[in-house]
């Protein structure tokens, strides 16, 4: 029989590629995309089943003729995690409008464009798919500096896995969100800077406020979240749909 296949937007770096990488190893055909196709091709040739291809998810017609692509070649699609989004840090009154809307274009729209594409192909094909979306804390609390349009985009990510969740399950398909703390990745590293700079400190001192705002006391790694991500792609989740699940060590509760 073939193996389940997997699709992973943004998957050329951090959190992306180490949700590859787990459902690599839990037994999926992986199909790594990014925005970045070296970067992607890079992490699929460590993972024992993948292939690499490039995807822009803020493009509608990119997200519907990979989604096809995948379906054609291989009959079949499981899962697909929408991970891929961008970060800039700057004060509310210095966001201008196309940083807003390329923040949402990304963060937001990516995630529609490529759930609406795979949950069509998953219809169509008749098997039951699971699809997660990666939200962050910072969809569940306004209360973060200097992200203002990223705060905006991720709330809206967790009402559309919500409505997702609801429509879809008569068609045996389950939508959940998983959100992150503070994940090491190279977004952070670009954060640690960007937030020294308006603070006035340094990123080492940013560093450590971000671990103490956090009860598990260390900074968060991509395999954290990629092991929650794997939980909810698995039968123990097969009860779970519309949630918007916290992995974030304690940083917030609700
Ligand atoms: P990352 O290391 O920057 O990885 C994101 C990947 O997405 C990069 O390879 C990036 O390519 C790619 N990408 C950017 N724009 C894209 C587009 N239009 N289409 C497809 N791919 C695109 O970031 P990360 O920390 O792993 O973040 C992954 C997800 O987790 C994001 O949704 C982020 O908001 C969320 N998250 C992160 C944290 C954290 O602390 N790191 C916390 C909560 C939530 P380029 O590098 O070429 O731009």
């Amino acid at each position: 029989m073939s193996l389940p296949i997997a699709g992973v937007t943004g998957a050329g770096s951090g959190i992306g590629a180490a949700i590859a990488r787990m459902l690599g190893k839990r037994g999926f055909h992986v199909i790594v995309t990014d925005i970045d196709l070296m970067a992607a091709q890079k992490v699929a040739s460590e993972i024992a089943n993948a292939e690499a291809l490039q995807l822009d998810v803020s493009k509608p017609d990119a997200c519907n003729a990979l989604v096809a692509s995948i379906v054609e070649k291989h009959q079949r699609l499981d899962v697909w995690v929408s991970n891929a989004g961008i970060s800039k840090m700057q004060r509310f009154v210095d966001i201008s409008p196309s940083d807003l809307a390329r923040n949402f274009e990304i963060n937001t729209y990516g995630v529609f464009y490529c759930g609406q594409a795979a949950a069509k192909a998953m219809i169509k094909l008749g098997t039951p798919g699971r699809i997660v979306n990666t939200a962050s804390m910072a969809a569940k609390q306004g209360r973060v500096p200097f992200l203002a349009d990223y705060v905006a985009s991720k709330f809206a990510v967790l009402g559309l896995t919500q409505a997702m969740a609801f429509e879809l399950a008569p068609h045996g398909i389950r939508v959940n969100s998983v959100c992150p703390g503070f994940v090491a990745t190279p977004m952070q590293t670009r954060e640690l800077a960007w937030e020294a700079e308006l603070r006035g400190t340094s990123s080492e001192s940013v560093k450590e406020m971000w671990i103490k705002d956090t009860p598990l006391g260390r900074l968060e790694t991509p395999e954290d979240v990629a092991k929650v991500v794997g939980f909810l792609v698995s039968d123990d989740a097969e009860f779970l749909t519309g949630e918007s699940i916290s992995v974030n060590g304690g940083a917030y509760m609700d």
